[in-house]
C-alpha cells in the first residue's frame, strides 16, 4: 500500500528524533533562552516508536533517518534500530555530530544503519569548538573516517555555511571533497527562535557555490537526490550538495514524515501543526493518526515562516 497526500505525493520517508538531548550546543541550533533537553521519559518509548513504524511500513514507509538532539545518546538506540530492522525497513540511516560515533559505528552498522551523515561545521579547530560549544573536531574527523572505512557510505558531512563565522571555511569543505569519496552538503541556515540573526547570518546555496566556482571552476553537475542537489569538482574523488530549503523550497517533492522527540508527529517542517503519538493509541487509532497527518500535510510552507522549536527537538 502507498501513501499518497492530497497533493499526490507520495509519502514513504520518515525523520525521527529520538532524543532532544545534546552534548553540544550549536549556535543555530538551540537559541538561548528556548526550552530544550527534556528527562528521557517523555521521548517517545522503544514500543510506542516500533509500533508506529510497523503500521507506517504497511503504507509504504520504506526509508527512516535517526535524528536529535545526539541520537547516540539515547540508551536504547541500538535496540530501535534493531527492531525497525527487523519490521523489514532496510533504508535505515543516521545523524550525528560525531563526538561519540568512532567507537559505535560496528553496532550501529550490525543493528542494520546502512549510512552517516556527521556534522562538521569547521575544519579549523577552534572555530569548531567556538560553532558547537565546545566540541572536538578530531573526535568528528575520526568517526568520518572510521564510518568511511567499515562502509557506512557514501559518509555526507553536512556543514551549515554561516556568514562571518564559518564562510572561510567552505572552500576547505571544497578541498575535502576534492581528495576524499566524502559528499560535503551544504545546507542553507534555517531561522530557528531569532528570525534576524539567521537572516543576516545566512549564505544562500547560490552565494556559496559561486566561492566554490572562483576557485575550482565550474562545477559538474551530478543529480538531484532528495532534498540536495549534487556537483563535482571536476576531477575530484567526493562530491558537494546543496541543499536549500530557504531559496528554493522543495515542498513539491516533500515526501516526509517528522516525528519529534517527544513524539509528536510532524508532516511540514516549518508548520505548528502537529498530532501527539500518544502509548496508550490502540492500533487502529495510529493508523488513523498517521493517515490523518498525511491529509492535512500543507501544500507548502509559510513565507518568513520561523521554527518555534529548537531544531534539537525538530531533528534537522
Ligand atoms: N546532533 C546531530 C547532528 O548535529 O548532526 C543530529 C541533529 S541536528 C538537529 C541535524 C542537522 O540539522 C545537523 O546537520 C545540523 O547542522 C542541522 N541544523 C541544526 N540547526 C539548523 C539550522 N538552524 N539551519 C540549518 N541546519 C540546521
Ligand atoms: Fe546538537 Fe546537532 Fe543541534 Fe549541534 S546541531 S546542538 S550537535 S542537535
Amino acid at each position: 500500500m502507498e501513501l499518497r497526500d492530497t497533493y499526490n505525493r507520495k509519502i514513504d520517508y520518515l525523520r525521527l528524533s529520538v532524543t532532544d538531548r545534546c552534548n553540544l550546543r550549536c549556535v543555530y541550533c538551540m537559541p538561548k533562552g528556548m526550552p530544550v533537553c527534556s528527562s528521557p521519559s517523555r521521548c517517545l518509548s522503544k514500543e510506542t516508536i516500533l509500533r508506529f513504524v510497523s503500521i507506517a511500513r504497511k503504507h509504504g514507509l520504506r526509508k527512516i533517518r535517526f535524528t536529535g538532539g545526539e541520537p547516540l545518546l539515547r540508551k536504547d538506540l541500538i535496540e530501535i534500530v534493531r527492531g525497525i530492522s527487523e519490521l523489514g525497513i532496510e533504508d535505515l540511516s543516521l545523524t550525528t555530530n560525531g563526538q561519540m560515533l568512532a567507537g559505535r559505528v560496528e553496532e550501529l552498522k550490525a543493528a542494520g544503519i546502512k549510512r552517516v551523515n556527521i556534522s562538521i561545521d569547521a575544519l579549523n579547530a577552534r572555530k569548531y569548538h567556538f560553532i558547537t560549544g565546545g566540541g572536538c573536531l578530531d573526535k568528528a574527523l575520526e568517526s568520518m573516517r572510521v564510518a568511511q572505512r567499515h562502509g557506512l557510505s557514501p559518509v555526507k558531512i553536512n556543514m551549515v555555511p554561516i556568514r562571518s563565522i564559518n564562510e572561510d571555511e567552505i572552500l576547505s569543505f571544497a578541498e575535502l571533497s576534492y581528495h576524499n569519496p566524502y559528499q560535503v552538503r551544504f545546507i542553507e541556515l534555517m531561522p530557528v527562535g531569532d528570525l534576524s540573526w539567521s537572516e543576516k547570518r545566512r549564505m544562500l546555496s547560490q552565494e556559496v557555490m559561486g566561492l566554490i566556482e572562483k576557485s575550482y571552476g565550474r562545477l559538474v553537475p551530478l543529480d538531484v537526490e532528495g532534498v540536495s542537489r549534487n556537483f563535482r569538482i571536476q576531477g575530484a574523488s567526493g562530491t558537494l550538495g546543496f541543499i536549500s530549503p530557504m531559496s528554493d523550497h522543495f515542498c513539491g517533492s516533500c515526501n516526509r514524515l517528522r516525528i519529534t522527540s517527544r513524539g509528536m508527529l510532524k508532516t511540514c517542517l516549518f508548520s505548528d501543526k502537529e498530532l501527539k503519538i500518544k502509548q496508550r493509541l490502540s492500533d487502529k487509532e495510529m493508523e488513523e493518526l498517521l493517515l490523518r497527518a498525511i491529509r492535512e500535510k500543507p501544500a507548502g510552507r509559510e513565507e518568513r515562516a520561523c521554527l518555534a522549536k529548537a531544531m534539537s527537538q525538530v531533528g534537522g
